[in-house]
């Protein structure tokens, strides 16, 4: 496999011109406490001349990551509610997710496991046979999810043996892989890795981690078409972002750029409350209004679900816009439809 130089300090970041040098002592502080690391492609892909540039927000660290707001939580999703034996969360009756890793390719300024990603504590044999055997004790359990971490920093043959054990577990049907490295460091995306991402019998779906129309660079596509051309669906994962994909022209662009690189947009996330991460989070007017865009001016292909996980571990609901209203009553009762240029016309109840 080709070796992708990463920058991993402040320091390195500040010899590519990528942070100014009077704010190398106060990122070490962020780089203390959150994981950092930007593959090369991705630097390469940063607009150095543009101070709000959409790549380096989301992966450069920010000296504002350090303060955070009452709110935020360090585990913002409520996976310690939810884990019955290490390396599971089992939040939904019908799937689970097993985090193989806790090691990333990049490190995501706003993501929702930052209090645990870049830290030891990849499953070690033991418990991923603890894990293992949790999933087949369980025949509800329909849906397998890797997540972490990043499952595909792991190698070829550390991921087949994964898959060779759900391969034999006949509850199993899907195994779904999500990921960024396809963005992050593609040339990972070997021929013998896809072949490992298949667990035989099983279908084996795809999410990738996707926020800016840039990041699907042409090396980022070729590995996506890997995938996809080996018979994985792929499915695209976003997060809502303040100053990345807040803006109409933004979202469009990278719903756009996903359907071509035959990435089904599944996910919308509204950015999680994760700490040191309110200059990147919108509000859930914004996404309403950018998915109220969406739908009346790109595809079909390119609407994903708008969604919230809910804190404390309660769940991704999705939430809107809506479209549909009850109104009148008795004799008079019926749903107000409003179509995609913001008309409204009445519907039966039935
Ligand atoms: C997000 C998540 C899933 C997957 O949910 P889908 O709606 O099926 O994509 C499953 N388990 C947990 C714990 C999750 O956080
Ligand atoms: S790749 Fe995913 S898990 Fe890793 S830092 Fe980014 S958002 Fe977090």
């Amino acid at each position: 496999m080709a070796k992708t130089q990463t920058l991993r300090t402040p320091a390195r970041l500040r010899d590519r011109g990528l942070v100014p040098a009077d704010s190398v002592g106060r990122l070490d502080e962020v780089a203390a406490r959150y994981a950092v690391a930007l593959p090369g492609p991705l630097a390469a892909l940063v607009d150095r001349d543009d101070p709000q540039d959409p790549i380096a927000r989301q992966f450069v660290p920010d000296a504002r990551e350090l303060e955070g707001q009452p709110h935020e939580l360090a585990d913002p999703i409520g996976d310690d509610a939810h884990s019955p034996v290490r390396g599971i969360v089992h939040r939904y009756p019908d799937r689970v997710l097993l985090k193989l890793t806790q090691i990333c390719a990049v490190y995501c300024r706003f993501c929702f496991r930052r209090e645990i990603v870049g830290k030891p504590g990849a499953l070690d044999r033991a418990a991923l046979e603890a894990a293992l055997d949790y999933i087949r004790g369980h025949t509800e359990i329909w849906e397998v999810i890797l997540s972490g971490g990043d499952p595909l920093v792991l190698s070829a043959r550390r991921l087949r043996e994964v898959m060779k054990a759900l391969a034999a577990i006949d509850h199993v049907k899907i195994v779904r892989i999500h990921t960024r490295v396809p963005i992050a460091d593609p040339v990972r995306i070997t021929s013998d890795l896809v072949r490992a991402m298949k667990a035989s019998g099983k279908a084996t779906y795809v999410a990738v981690h996707v926020n800016h129309a840039r990041e699907l660079s042409p090396a980022a596509r070729a590995a996506c078409a890997r995938m996809a051309d080996a018979g994985m669906p792929l499915l695209g994962q976003s997060v809502l972002l303040s100053g990345v994909n807040d803006t109409p022209q933004a979202m469009r662009e990278l719903m756009r750029a996903l359907v071509e690189c035959r990435i089904k947009p599944y996910y919308l996330h509204h950015a999680d409350l994760a700490p040191g991460t309110s200059h990147l989070r919108t509000g859930i007017d914004t996404g309403r209004a950018l998915m109220r865009d969406l739908r009346g001016r790109v595809s079909g292909l390119c609407q994903p679900a708008y969604v919230l996980d809910i804190p404390g571990g309660h769940g991704k609901s999705p939430i809107g816009p809506n479209y549909l209203e009850y109104a009148g009553s008795n004799g008079n009762a019926h749903y107000i439809v409003e179509d995609f240029n913001g008309r409204t016309h009445a519907y039966p109840p039935r």
